[in-house]
């Protein structure tokens, strides 16, 4: 019998072993940029917790699966209570939950979860959808919406694998973490290649119903992009849309279904496309001149010789934070620095450029890439320090949970526009922020980067760090989300390029699509959830 997975922190990200530190030079740095701060060590335990006391499920959602899969424990409670922003984190080490499911309910398979909705649509239980929990909007957050009871509907136990060798795709169910999905196409030589930042935790299911971009989305694609077909349980009914490689039978129900973040129905599975295992995989790292300079020769590779698989351009103050985080023995902060030396500059911006294939295929696009990089004014750092960023590109979670133990506030926010907008936004998120933060006399230290381009446009991911006010860690944070996303939507960008709309970005849904989007997007749900049992509060209020 499946059982929730308790394989990583309740309070942090990830494996509690993997404890970063943060050197002395590092420390400096940190302290120049946003004061002295004081270490907050985690208040709480798993026992501080008072949680409110479960309200009994009704029997027939029990028996929709046999009894065994329901889980009333207050650890399985609080683990599917929040997803993995810094707000979440925040609450869980102060030991302040107000709300948790009254029960994780797992099915065995899709049967299992046409009964639970089905037995959770005739006594009104609100149902969360939970793949690895690892939301940064509030996605997973229990609201109950106007049910009294509420359960958190964990897939981690779908995981069928089907490869269809000869049209190269995959069915793969909802529950698959992204190295479980990659470890079961590897058996076959085929890789899927995506990548978020979360991919230890985050699920399949997780990564359709968000539209999720992984770090090397520029040349396998995001993943609604490598979604061939998908499958939704819904209150109402099924919607299975054909394997086909395309299709002009209509508006595409498959995209109504990508990016619906539960409050729909449950995505059981999806079929994706996958490629052969690369042979190859070069990184290395160049420097730009400048962000301007870097963001023109990604635009100049997007629309013209073609964008690398990984294509990332640091800004100034990020190429800054992640030499001095790497540390001063660091491999990139050595080569940075000799660089540096040699030209006698003082900046400059890190870009990461990764080729993945066959070594022809590699070498080929390596040389169209080098060539723009060059006419760009760039220069090449070298493999080690791609090789560096390949290495620890999953580690950035694990030193938020260093620098929240060390009393900071950490937290990232991403969006997307045009080419030719793209300047300004970066300019006016990166004002909104800082001025939100030294509005409330914590000034911070704001960096972004660029690294999902296309022809017309790319993402925007910024990141922050400042002194949390620690009571007061909530409202803070609050505070510089409005601020960010009111720029964002004053500058035309969109409110989320891959993170989703949860119930943090659901306030600025109607900016995004206007109320006719909202109004279509409520009468698909009213078809589909007649009850509203689906996800309360999360997409669209
Ligand atoms: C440290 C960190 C780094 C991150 N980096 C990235 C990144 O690089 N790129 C990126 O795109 N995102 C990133 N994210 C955000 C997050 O990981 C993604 O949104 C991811 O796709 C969520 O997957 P999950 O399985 O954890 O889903 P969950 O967090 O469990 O759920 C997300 C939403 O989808 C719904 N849902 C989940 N599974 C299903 C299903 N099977 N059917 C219907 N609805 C479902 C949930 O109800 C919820 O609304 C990051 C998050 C963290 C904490």
């Amino acid at each position: 019998m499946s059982q929730p997975r308790r394989d990583s922190k309740w309070w942090g990200w990830g494996e509690p072993a993997n404890v970063p530190e943060l050197d002395a030079a590092a420390l400096t740095t940190l302290r120049e940029r946003i004061g002295e701060i004081e270490a907050q060590p985690r208040k709480a335990e798993l026992g501080d917790f008072k949680l409110p006391a479960p309200a009994p499920l009704p029997q027939n959602v029990i028996d929709a699966v046999g009894g065994e899969g329901v889980f009333t424990g207050a650890e399985d409670r609080l683990r599917h209570a929040t997803g993995c922003g810094y707000v979440d984190l925040a609450r869980l080490r102060s030991g302040r939950l107000e709300a948790a499911p009254d029960a994780v309910v797992l099915p065995a398979d899709a049967d299992a979860v046409r009964r639970v909705l089905d037995a959770c649509a005739a006594e009104g239980v609100a149902v969360v959808p939970f793949g690895g929990g690892t939301s940064v909007v509030g996605g997973v957050e229990p609201l109950r919406g106007a049910h009294s009871r509420l359960i958190s509907l964990d897939l981690a136990a779908l995981r069928e694998v089907e490869v269809d060798r000869r049209s190269l795709t995959a069915r793969l169910g909802a529950g698959l973490r992204g190295p479980e999905a990659e470890a079961e196409l590897a058996k076959q030589g085929l890789v899927l290649g995506h990548y978020p930042q979360s991919f230890e935790y985050a699920t399949i299911g997780g990564f359709a119903a968000t539209r999720s971009a992984g770090q090397a989305s520029s040349g396998y694609g995001r993943f609604d992009a490598l979604v061939s077909s998908v499958r939704l349980i819904a209150p109402a009914g099924e919607l299975e849309t054909l394997e086909t490689p395309h299709t002009a039978a209509g508006p595409a129900l498959r995209e109504l279904v990508i990016g619906s973040e539960g409050v729909f129905g449950i995505i059981p599975d999806v079929t994706v496309r996958v490629r052969p295992a690369p042979r190859q995989r070069r990184y290395e790292a160049w420097i730009a001149e400048s962000f301007e300079a870097g963001a023109e020769i990604v635009r100049g590779l997007a629309q013209g010789s073609g964008l690398p698989d990984v294509m990332r351009l640091s800004d100034e103050e990020e190429t800054e934070v992640s030499l001095a985080l790497s540390g001063p023995r660091g491999v990139t902060g050595k080569a940075f620095n000799g660089y540096l030396g040699l030209r006698r500059r003082r900046g400059g911006c890190l870009m990461i450029v990764g080729h993945e294939g066959d070594e022809e295929s590699v070498a080929r696009r390596r040389a169209l890439a080098v060539r723009e990089l060059r006419r760009g004014g760039a220069a090449y750092l070298g493999r080690s320090a791609g090789r560096s960023w390949e290495h620890s590109r999953f580690q950035g979670p694990y030193l938020r949970d260093t620098l929240m133990e060390m009393g900071a506030m950490v937290e990232t926010l991403e969006t997307s526009h045009t080419w030719s907008r793209l300047g300004e936004l970066h300019t006016a998120v990166a004002a909104a922020i800082r001025g939100s933060l030294a509005a409330q006399g914590t000034p911070g230290f704001v960096f972004s980067h660029l690294s999902h381009a296309y022809a017309d446009g790319a993402s925007l991911y910024f990141t922050y760090i400042a002194r949390a006010r620690h009571e007061a860690a909530v409202e803070q944070w609050q505070a510089v989300k409005r601020a960010a996303s009111e720029a964002i939507v004053a500058t035309g960008g969109t409110i989320t390029h891959h993170h989703a709309v949860g119930r943090d970005h659901a306030p600025y849904m109607e900016a995004e699509v206007g109320q006719t989007g909202i109004d279509v997007l409520r009468a698909v749900k009213d078809q589909l959830d007649p009850t509203g049992i689906m996800n309360p509060g999360k997409l669209i209020r």
